[in-house]
């Protein structure tokens, strides 16, 4: 049987040939079709300003930049996300505050991070994990709190909430197109911004902070990167994107296999799986936590015997704070108990657009299958 992988794109002929249409152009740098693909991503974000760079981690570094975030700035950002939040927030030598997750949603924990916040608090850094983050709930926060808010969404591409498509609305929103996400460009990011100002300010950093005067010279105002997006990237893009909703139903569809497959099961409780009624979840993944005591295992274990039935598993996310980077800073377990449990538990398990329901009851009859033997 074939190996299936926790996460694959959906890369088909037309798309190729889309790409090496770019190819033979011989533009393939950025030009027009990164500006097409920023319009394209703007008209589905209500026509607000978006700008394309090569990584959702970059698009983060500069939007700490753009956002003066820097030495004696608290930034809260949750314990359960990925790494890259942290290691911004360290880069631009502000200081992470971080903030326990809810065990169903595994989204910041928004009552928390109120109590977090102190005066010296600028910026609030969550990421969509589960169901999208409320922009009602978040705009609220700015405001009372008067802090500005970057959201990391990367796994929320197609998500929805009752106000449009996550981007549409908030603060600052970032986006990644890896491909383990919803829609890919091979590696690539993007910012949804407020206003031409902010795009201003984003082309000039992710561009060697270069500046076009109107004489035709070029100055240099703020140390920019080299973070611009290629036009092959974005042709990819605009064809992915096109895509998106269709892939997102499959994605939902899958993730109704498993809940119908997993139900009953009496190691993997409800409490076990995501939550089945998630209005507005884009289903980047199907992550649940394993019952290491009663297997009286290791998800080390778990892993490799899936990986012997054939079937790819993934971790998402170690605990931020436990990292050595963090350790270093005084930071230690049974600080954020709930993303501490999830780190230690979770485990994804495969779902992309182009899987089939047998896929997904291969996968959990393995799972059954493994679970069974070690609890045994
Ligand atoms: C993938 C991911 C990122 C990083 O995206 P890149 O485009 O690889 O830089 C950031 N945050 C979360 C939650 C992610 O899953």
């Amino acid at each position: 049987m074939n190996f299936l992988p926790f996460a694959r794109p959906t890369i088909d002929e037309a798309m190729i040939a889309a790409v090496a249409d770019t190819l033979r152009s011989r533009w393939i740098v950025t030009g027009p079709r990164v500006a097409a693909f920023e319009k394209a991503l703007s008209e589905r974000f209500g026509g607000r300003p978006v700008r394309a760079l090569t990584s959702a981690t970059a698009a983060m570094q500069v939007a700490l930049e753009l956002l003066g975030i820097g030495p004696g700035d608290e930034v809260i950002i949750p314990a359960q996300s990925f790494f890259v939040t942290g290691n911004v927030v360290e880069r631009a030598g502000a200081t992470a505050v971080f903030v326990d997750v809810s065990l169903v949603s595994r989204n910041i924990d928004l009552a928390q991070a109120a109590a977090a916040v102190t005066p010296k608090t600028r910026l609030l850094f969550p990421t969509h994990y589960n169901a999208p983050l409320d922009p009602d709930v978040l705009d609220a926060f700015a405001r009372r709190h008067k802090v500005r808010i970057l959201e990391d969404a990367a796994l929320a591409i197609g998500s929805r909430t009752p106000r449009g498509p996550v981007g549409a609305t908030g603060d600052i929103v970032s986006f990644s197109f890896h491909p383990n996400k919803n829609m890919t460009t091979i590696e690539g990011g993007a910012l949804a911004l407020n206003d031409e100002r902010e795009a201003a300010i984003v082309d000039e950093l992710r561009f060697h902070g270069i500046k076009r005067l109107p004489d035709g010279t070029r100055d240099v105002e703020r140390a920019g990167v080299k973070y611009n997006f290629s036009d092959v990237s974005a042709r990819l893009g605009l064809e992915q994107l096109a895509r998106l909703e269709d892939w997102c139903r499959a994605r939902a569809r899958l993730a109704q296999r498993y809940f119908e497959c997993l139900a009953g099961d009496d190691l993997l409780t409800p409490e076990r799986l995501p939550p089945r009624d998630n209005p507005g979840h884009s289903w980047n993944m199907f992550a649940v936590l394993l019952p290491l005591q009663a297997l009286r295992s290791t998800r080390r274990a778990f892993m490799d015997a899936m990986h012997k039935e054939g079937i790819g598993t993934g971790v998402s996310y170690e605990a931020i704070h436990l990292t050595t980077l963090f350790r270093n800073k005084g930071f230690r377990e049974g600080m954020f108990p709930v993303s501490e449990r999830i780190a230690r538990e979770t485990v994804t398990l495969p779902l992309f657009p182009e899987m089939r329901a047998a896929d997904v009851e291969r996968v959990c009859e393995s799972m059954k299958r493994v679970m069974r033997r070690k609890a045994a």
